[in-house]
């Protein structure tokens, strides 16, 4: 009920400049967004992998329409793996792009644009010795990201790729990329999307999880088993076991601050866990996002906004 009015709150400049102008705004963001800059992103990397887990970032922002931006996200990426790689995290920390983010939906060449931009970050990606997962972003995009990760595993073989469990096309999806060396992140999904291509019930969209990670798992990849919910997560450990996977063959992924206790237990049980740090300074609407989904997280925000007034 909750989620259409705060997604569409999430795109007025009205109510995000409120919320990022008022004091409390940092200290409810931090829960879910580090900070602002390659520095806070590093800091919190470092932590997490003091802890055991294992970290991808990313860089906010998405729909750009000026070159001038997409540039300039290239460029937060290049400066982030320096760090990385400079403080010697890059064997526990990989990064994830938004190709709308590097110029996909640009008027002019957009998605030629954005593929060498992701092309640069590859390879810069390679030299600092990780590796570079591709985010999905709305159905209208799919196609054009999977043909990217086709061309970007020409030279860039270790290129990842998320595929949404609510899209019907996904089961089909997961059978083309359950090929060796592999890596497929699987999701819910995060956009409001239409009827025609996606579940809209949530028991079917956890059907088609379920029905995704059979198929992963019984492949021959890497799968990222990327949700918060308890009963995928053991479906996932139920799999594993039954296809003689050995811990570390697949792994979890969480966003951050999202159940911290669950991602510590499971790291301490042994398995590999990946935590998906979002950064910069466009975290409004990933908040939004993250609010959106769970009311316990929007009385969470409500009550910071008002306990600090
Ligand atoms: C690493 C990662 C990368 C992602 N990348 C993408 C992407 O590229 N494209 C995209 O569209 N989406 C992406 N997503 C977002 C994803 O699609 C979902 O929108 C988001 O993860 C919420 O779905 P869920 O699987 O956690 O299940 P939900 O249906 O949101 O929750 C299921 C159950 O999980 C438990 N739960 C959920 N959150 C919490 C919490 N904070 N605390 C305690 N329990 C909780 C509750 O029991 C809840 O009922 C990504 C998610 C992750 C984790």
């Amino acid at each position: 009920m909750l989620r259409q009015p705060l997604v569409l709150l999430s795109r007025s400049e009205k109510v995000k400049k409120a919320v990022s102008s008022m004091p409390v705004s940092s200290g409810v963001v931090a829960r879910y967004v580090p900070g602002e800059s390659t520095d806070s992103a590093v800091q919190a990397t470092r932590g997490l992998i003091e802890s055991g887990l294992h970290v991808t970032l990313d860089f906010l922002g998405e729909d750009t329409l000026d070159r001038e931006q997409a540039d300039y996200t290239v460029t937060a990426y290049l400066d982030l793996l320096g760090a990385l790689s400079g403080q010697g995290l890059t064997r526990n920390a990989e990064v994830s792009l938004k190709l709308s983010a590097l110029g996909q939906a640009l008027p002019r060449d957009g998605e030629k644009i954005s593929l060498e931009n992701a092309q640069t970050l590859c390879h810069a990606a390679r030299n600092a010795g990780t590796t570079v997962t591709l985010d999905m972003e709305d159905h209208t995009t799919t196609d054009l990201t999977l043909d990217a990760l086709s061309e970007l595993r020409k030279d860039f073989p270790e290129t990842g790729a998320v595929l949404q469990s609510y899209l019907h096309r996904t089961v089909g999806d997961c059978r083309d990329l359950a090929y060796e060396s592999s890596r497929v992140r699987l999701c819910k999904g995060a956009y409001k999307q239409p009827e025609s291509v996606a579940f809209q019930d949530k028991a079917d969209v956890d059907r088609s999880y379920v029905r995704c990670l059979k198929i992963l798992m019984a492949g021959q990849g890497y799968p990222m088993v990327a949700t918060h919910d308890p009963r995928l997560v053991d479906i996932a450990g139920a799999l594993a076991t039954r296809h003689g996977r050995a811990q570390g063959s697949y792994e979890y992924q969480m966003l951050y601050g999202m159940r911290p206790d669950e991602q510590q237990r499971l790291a301490e049980s042994g398995e590999k866990v990946r935590v998906y740090i979002p950064y910069g300074e466009e975290w409004y609407g990933y908040l939004m996002r993250r609010l959106a989904e769970r009311p316990s997280n929007l009385s969470f925000f409500l009550r910071s906004l008002i306990s600090k007034k």
